[in-house]
């Protein structure tokens, strides 16, 4: 019998936010709050997902959730349990709501019933849970088929899609057809994109942006010193002679100190601590192309004989991530590629998997990573919004990003990072991260400039008064008569 498992959330005070949003913001935020509280009072605001570790949405929901709680709301956080053919399933339905066929297979009656069994396992424990008049947020295509069950005993259930293709195709077609009919019951659908909302939806969706924590171990002030000796630790960049002590704080505000090693596959030694680091971190997803990214830079060193830049690729340890099965597949993927390297270039790329034992650890080597890199890619081929760029632009780093998806929200050309239009077009992406190795001057102009968007945009301040905004529009739906669902998608909300 497969059980959800509850991921208990410590209230975070709001008031974190009062220097970065200033007296009038934290007057607004506090006014949410309250309107939320009074709201809420007597029911839980339920979120449901499929991983507590890797990956955006694991990333952002603890930290959001805790500032919920700060607000006085009972925020809960549950993460199904599914079995190996459950999430082969559902990550073939992520490729396709990307409008990318994954690994081909088919969506049809027996992944059906699959996907019904693993769910109607943990409806059973969820209901033994939700009350009628809860709030049950259900994240992404794992979690849709809970809808009528939750709806059946009187709960308010919204779905949240993190994915989404601007040009839908045949692919994004076979994926809505196969969530329809869990889908049909939801009360009220989010959206990261205007553009990822199916016409089915448009009378019941908003658009909220994710958004960092800014306050959390992964994006926590480091010194460069820090930096450097958080990756010496872990063996992605090389020692050297007085490094301070691989120090980071945990979010409960004791010290601790970065202690395992990365799993690298490289040849020879770790980057010198002056050696210009081009760094993707992401999930080993084909869709987040790391070929690609090896395939660019071999380009630009190729290009640019004299240039001095490595590469790094770092992704949470392959078999950490419950809901992605595909991550050795494609990290051995990239390694054949990198095998396949002239000896010269293979010196020069380090493929990382980094521990994921203690969270806050991993949490404080990507900080490091991100802080200490000279550019830092995204060369995802899709991308639901993308909060390694999101994390990289607050750290100031020129970021280097593929002109897709949620990126677009983001990055502005020119003025706080670069973007590649075709996120095929190599030569593009190695003239852009050749520009940025360059030019100091406009790599420190663009990460400025992306700082500043992310402390205007993508706070949990912003987020939480989005979800404030979302218990007003869910409201107004639930009164409204089911003949006068004509609205279009409110896109105000962000
Ligand atoms: N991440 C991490 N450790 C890793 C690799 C990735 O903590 O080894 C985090 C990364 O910092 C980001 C999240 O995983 O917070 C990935 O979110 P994103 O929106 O970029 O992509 P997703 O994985 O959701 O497609």
């Amino acid at each position: 019998m497969l059980k959800p498992s509850e991921v208990h959330i410590r209230a975070e005070s709001l008031s974190h936010f009062l220097p970065v949003i200033g007296e009038a913001g934290w007057r607004a935020l506090q006014a949410h709050a309250e309107q939320a509280r009074v709201r809420m009072a007597g029911h839980t605001f339920w979120h449901v997902n499929s991983t507590a570790r890797g990956g955006g949405v694991a990333e952002m929901l603890p930290r959001l959730l805790a500032y919920v709680r700060g607000a006085g709301v009972d925020a809960r956080w549950m993460v199904l349990e599914g079995t190996p053919d459950f999430f082969r399933v559902t990550k073939r339905l992520h490729h396709a709501l990307h409008g990318s066929p994954g690994d081909g297979s088919p969506l049809g009656a027996t992944e059906r019933a699959l996907y019904d069994e693993v769910l109607r396992d943990n409806a059973e424990e969820l209901l033994v849970l939700v009350q009628p008049g809860d709030v049950a947020v259900l994240h992404d295509p794992q979690t849709a088929g809970l809808a009528p069950a939750l709806v059946a005993v009187g709960a308010i259930v919204v779905w949240r899609c993190h994915i989404g293709c601007d040009t839908p195709n045949a692919e994004v077609a076979r994926a809505w057809e196969f969530l329809a009919p869990g889908l049909a019951s939801a009360h009220l659908t989010v959206f990261s994109r205007a553009a990822y909302v199916p016409p089915q939806f448009s009378d019941r969706a908003v658009i909220i942006q994710p958004s960092i924590d800014i306050f959390a171990v992964k994006n926590q002030p480091l010194t460069p010193d820090v930096s450097r000796a958080i990756l010496a630790r872990t063996g992605l960049v090389a020692e050297s002679p007085g490094t301070p002590a691989p120090v980071f704080t945990r979010i409960d505000g004791v010290p601790a100190r970065v202690s395992r090693g990365a799993d690298i596959v490289r040849l020879g030694r770790a980057p010198a601590p002056d050696t210009p680091l081009v760094v993707q971190v992401s999930r080993w997803d084909p869709l987040k192309d790391p070929s690609g990214v090896l395939r660019g830079f071999a380009q630009l060193v190729r290009d640019n004989p004299g240039l001095r830049a490595e590469l790094v690729l770092a992704g949470p340890a392959v078999t950490s991530v419950a809901d992605d099965p595909e991550a050795a597949t494609t990290l051995n993927a990239v390694t054949a590629l990198w095998r396949q390297l002239p000896h010269a270039l293979r010196q020069r790329v380090h493929l990382a998997c980094l521990p994921m034992a203690d969270l806050e650890e991993n949490a404080a080597i990507v900080n490091a990573l991100q802080r200490h890199a000279a550019v830092v890619v995204q060369k995802s081929l899709q991308e639901g919004f993308g909060l390694t760029v999101t994390e990289a632009m607050w750290k100031a780093r020129p970021v280097v990003a593929s002109a897709v998806g949620g990126i677009q929200d983001q990055v502005e050309h020119g003025v706080n990072g670069l973007l590649v239009r075709d996120p095929r077009d190599l030569a593009g992406f190695a003239a852009a991260v050749h520009t940025l190795l360059c030019d100091s001057d406009l790599a420190a102009r663009l990460g400025a400039r992306a700082h500043e968007l992310v402390r205007t945009r993508y706070t949990g301040s912003r987020h939480l008064t989005d979800f404030a905004l979302m218990l007003d529009r869910m409201d107004a739906l639930l009164e409204r008569p089911a003949l006068d669902f004509q609205g279009e998608v409110q896109a105000g909300v962000h």
